[in-house]
């Protein structure tokens, strides 16, 4: 049982503010949604979590199991158990599936211990036959020439095979089609389970009909302004976000 701790986070690109004060706790079993307009401060909240040296975090903290993780880099955070999933995965040609998480793998381990080849790769296929990817599917170059729906396989696959602790995956305005949604739809209804916390940023409800999340979150201007249980979502998608905006307004007055 794990606990992702977001306390008053401030995080700034540049001298501009984007995050301005968000706070949110995530424990391991559940999926938080985070939904809001675009230019929000969403990818940016994700990114900030994750390491991304380009996003300075100017107050607040990031706590997993009470220990601030803000002092780490990405790859320190990612052993802690912080997985990214990205919006738009790098393409990696001459690099298969394969190599590239037995090299991911391999990195995660202490200096001098050596990777047990037929291990991972049972462990691999034991991965590839719960999430029913073809065994042809790793020897292909990463994300090389993949459509959208592969991508999303291929990341799926990833955070698989190192079982973080707290997934954060943003879909925002990545245009999945409905092959890929399912993918990952899929994927994370297969890892969902008391091991693991989601944060599942997206821009639309689409995604959370075939992921319910347990919580859905309203953010706007680098704040969660609204919290509730999947029908926030339901009535997202009916009402837009306006009215949020028009709440926010009346309050302020
Ligand atoms: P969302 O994911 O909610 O659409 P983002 O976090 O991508 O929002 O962006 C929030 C704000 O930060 C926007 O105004 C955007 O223009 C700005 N922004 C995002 N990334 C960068 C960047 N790398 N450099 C400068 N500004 C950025
Ligand atoms: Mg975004």
């Amino acid at each position: 049982m794990s606990q992702l701790d977001i306390i008053d986070l401030h995080v700034s690109i540049g001298e501009k503010p984007i995050v301005k004060g968000l706070t949110l706790t995530i424990h391991s079993g559940e999926v938080h949604a985070i939904m809001g307009p675009n230019g929000t401060g969403k990818s940016t909240l994700s990114k900030a979590i994750a390491g991304h040296p380009d996003y300075g975090i100017t107050s607040g903290d990031v706590l997993i199991n009470g220990a601030s993780i803000l002092s780490q880099e990405a790859d320190e955070r990612a052993r802690a158990g912080i997985f990214l999933a990205f919006q738009y995965p790098s393409e990696i040609p001459g690099v298969s599936i394969a190599n590239f998480l037995r090299a991911a793998q391999q990195a995660r381990m202490a200096e001098g211990e050596e990777l047990d080849a037929s291990a991972y790769y049972k462990r691999l296929y034991s991965k590839m036959d719960l999430l029913k990817i073809d065994r042809k599917f790793t020897s292909r170059s990463v994300n090389d020439g993949f459509s959208g729906g592969e991508k999303k396989r291929c990341e799926i696959l990833q955070m698989a095979m190192l079982e973080p602790k707290f997934a954060l995956m943003d879909e925002t305005d990545s245009g999945l089609d409905i092959d890929a949604l399912r993918i990952v739809a899929d994927g994370v209804n297969t890892m969902r389970g008391p091991n693991l916390g989601v944060l599942l940023i997206t821009h639309y409800q689409r995604l959370l009909d075939y992921i319910v999340p347990d919580h859905v979150h309203v953010m706007y201007d680098g704040r969660i302004v609204k919290s509730g249980d999947k029908s926030l979502a339901l009535e997202l998608e009916a009402k837009g976000y306006d009215w949020i905006k028009k709440e926010l307004a009346a309050s302020a007055a």
